[in-house]
């Protein structure tokens, strides 16, 4: 039987930097074809995807994750080399090791122990994994799940492995995410002297008057699930450099997270106001970083807190806090998503370390979540 810790250690000593695969994903193709799993790699521009089924009829259940990870910065710095994967007093030290080789590793031994215990089990697994999640993201998921709707395939329940718990594993579960939309804003003005401001038209002061209506604006009150939606610049620059110089344009780069309360056409809108109000002529270009989603209940949210609830004796929280993720493109299309993984304190971080105790508490769960949607069962008492 295959063991989440031996996995995410040859995981790790593969070192993936964003969007380089290094490997990860024919090892792990190899270890689900052994076990019956119909794997295809789909390759996007320089971007490694994976994409594996077992089963042949009935609802789709995705395991979803990437084997890219972060730069590790400066080597030096690190307790232990970043990709040596040591394994001192319970703990696996490495990049990658939370964010997310390990929950990939769990994720990925607990089905092949459910497949080997259920070989004729209903419904199918699959992987879908990817090598650009923490860079561009443009090759990657979106991609996969692109093809997928071409040929008609639905995804049912999704489970994606990030680093989703704070204090102990499965103390929060991710139901959904907030909406992402960035915007830069050109204010053009006219250059001039500041001793003869009437010759000339300040961007700056335009764009201040704006920006203090939207930053003090009460967008919604979100809801039970969700915060209040908010609107936070990020980057704001204008000037020549010179003190007597009122300068011909300002520059402000802006982002507003979102609840379902708000269209980003909404907020495109009372943007363009606020400025038109203060007078400005501006340029404004947009970017969706993924609207709003959030599995409410059903089967997978049921299968979820049971399971995790079995090992670590308490429910867990559902949240819709944190960034965004790929469980972006694969909810739109109707799947119910959550985000179920390791405690997040050192992801991105020197010394990126998981606690032993976490993958195989980890691998319970998410084994929990199979037996529960694909097996109909719970198993009996605890899942320890
Ligand atoms: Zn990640």
């Amino acid at each position: 039987m295959s063991d989440p810790v031996k996995l995410a250690r040859e995981l790790i000593r593969r070192p993936s930097i964003t969007p380089d695969d290094a490997g990860c994903q024919d090892h792990i193709a190899a270890l689900l074809e052994a076990a019956g799993f119909q794997c295809e790699s789909m390759p996007f521009g320089e971007v490694d995807n994976l994409w594996a089924v077992h089963g042949t009829s009935g609802p789709l259940f995705v395991f979803a994750g990437h084997t890219d990870v972060v730069p590790v910065g400066e080597e030096n710095d690190w307790s232990h080399p970043p990709f040596a994967a040591e394994l001192i007093d319970g703990v696996l030290w490495g990049r990658g090791a939370a964010d997310m080789k390990g929950g990939l590793a769990a994720m990925i031994t607990a089905a092949l122990a459910f497949v080997a215990e259920h070989p004729d089990h209903p419904g199918r697994i699959a992987f879908l994994i990817t090598s650009d999640e923490e860079g561009p993201a443009r090759d990657g998921t979106r991609r996969v799940v692109e093809t997928l709707a071409e040929r008609g395939e639905q995804i049912e329940w999704c489970v994606v492995g990030e680093p989703s718990s704070r204090a102990e594993v499965g103390d929060t579960v991710r139901h959904g995410r907030r909406g992402s939309l960035g915007g830069r804003i050109t204010i053009r003005g006219v250059q001039g002297h500041v001793a003869y401001p009437d010759n000339a038209d300040n961007p700056i002061h335009r764009a201040v008057t704006a920006l203090d209506e939207l930053v003090q604006a009460q967008w919604d009150e979100g809801d039970a699930d969700f915060p209040p939606t908010s609107f936070q610049i990020s980057n704001f620059n204008g000037g020549t450099g010179a003190d007597n110089v009122i300068p011909a344009s300002a520059h402000v780069m802006c982002n507003f997270r979102y609840s379902p309360q708000c269209t980003p056409e909404q907020l495109q809108a009372a943007t363009r106001a606020a400025f038109e109000r203060a007078g400005a002529e501006t340029e404004i270009s947009w970017r969706d970083g993924g609207r709003p989603f959030i599995t409410r209940s059903g089967p997978l949210v049921d299968a979820a807190r049971e399971a995790v609830s079995n090992v670590r004796g308490a429910a867990p929280e559902f949240s819709t806090s944190g960034g965004t993720s790929d469980g972006r493109y694969i909810a739109p299309a109707g799947a119910q998503v959550i985000e179920l993984g390791p405690t997040n304190a050192t992801i991105h971080a020197v010394d990126e370390r998981i606690p032993v105790q976490e993958l195989e508490q980890l691998e319970l769960m998410y084994r929990g979540i199979l037996e529960r949607l694909l097996a109909g069962h719970a198993l009996t008492g605890s899942d320890q």
